[in-house]
């Protein structure tokens, strides 16, 4: 995962610079080699990008060590069981889990799920795929984040490795991947970065984004259960996203005014 955008920052923040070619590489020569092509940038100082495992990764270690979060890893919830109007315990293939509050955040897989909470949800998997390169010392790798709209290809320079993100495919369930899934991709990197990364120790990966029509989250409680919260629907944008969707589920489960406005992403019940 690549980008996380400067919309999640107040809008006073939030401004964008059109760029002709020759401020394109004063801002990243690592394109020179490609200036030709270029018709012009859009420069965003305020976007950045970063390795959203490690991110996850470091966040759960501080949650668990230093505010006492337990996670259950390799726990797969097959049921739920309910008593009146409230979700009881989550039933998994390691026991039974009580709880006062639950938040619904299973990505692709929520609607399965929320048809038991009353709710419908549009949200339906589209495949995507990422590869990663190792930069050695004499590879000139970008130093800023970017995205070339023409091959709606995203790239971006985590310390030592080069990631590049594409694609957007109706494939079901299925995250297999064959390096041919690869070959546009990396067609279109090499172009902007013909000594980039290193193409020939490619890590790939292939994942779901859980999309929605209009492409914006679902938050909110469904209507037969009076404890269980949607955090759902992130679509291409879900780490983006994450810090604030966060912050509306944690008031919507302590039940307070919502420090960020959730109208127009709340779910409808059916
Ligand atoms: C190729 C690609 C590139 C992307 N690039 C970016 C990017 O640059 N920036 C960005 O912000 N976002 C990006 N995304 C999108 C981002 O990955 C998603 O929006 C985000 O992961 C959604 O988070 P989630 O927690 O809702 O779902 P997921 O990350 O899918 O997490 C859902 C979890 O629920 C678990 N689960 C499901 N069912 C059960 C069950 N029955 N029991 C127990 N656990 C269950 C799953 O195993 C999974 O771990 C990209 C996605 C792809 C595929």
């Amino acid at each position: 995962f690549i980008g996380i955008s400067s919309s999640i920052l107040p809008r006073k923040f939030y401004f964008r610079i059109p760029l002709t070619t020759g401020w394109i590489t004063r801002i990243d020569p690592s394109l020179s080699s490609a200036r030709e092509k270029f018709a012009g940038a859009i420069y965003c100082p305020t976007d950045g990008s970063g390795d959203a495992r490690m991110f996850t990764r470091n966040l759960a270690e501080y949650c668990a060590t230093q505010l006492g979060v337990t996670f259950l890893y390799d726990t797969e919830i097959r049921d739920l069981e309910t008593s009146g109007d409230r979700i009881t315990a989550a039933l998994t293939n390691k026991g039974r889990i009580a709880g006062n509050e639950f938040v619904v955040c299973l990505g692709v897989f929520a609607p399965r799920f929320a048809r038991k909470l009353g709710v419908s949800l549009p949200i339906y998997p589209i495949k995507g795929y990422s590869v990663t390169m190792p930069i050695g010392d004499k590879h000139q790798a970008p130093t800023v984040g970017g995205v070339d709209e023409d091959n709606l290809v995203a790239y971006a320079r985590f310390g030592n490795r080069m990631r590049v993100t594409a694609t957007a495919e109706f494939a079901g369930f299925s995250k297999t991947h064959k390096p041919q899934d690869f070959t546009h991709m990396l067609r279109a990197t090499r172009e902007l970065f013909p000594q980039g990364a290193d193409f020939g120790q490619p890590d790939y990966w292939a994942g779901l984004r859980p999309m929605t029509p209009d492409g914006l989250p679902i938050f909110g409680r469904g209507k037969r259960f009076a404890n269980a919260v949607m955090n759902l629907g992130h679509g291409h944008m879900g780490w983006t996203m994450s810090a604030g969707s966060a912050r509306i589920v944690a008031d919507m489960v302590k039940r307070t005014e919502p420090a960020f406005n959730p109208e127009g992403m709340l779910v409808k019940a059916v």
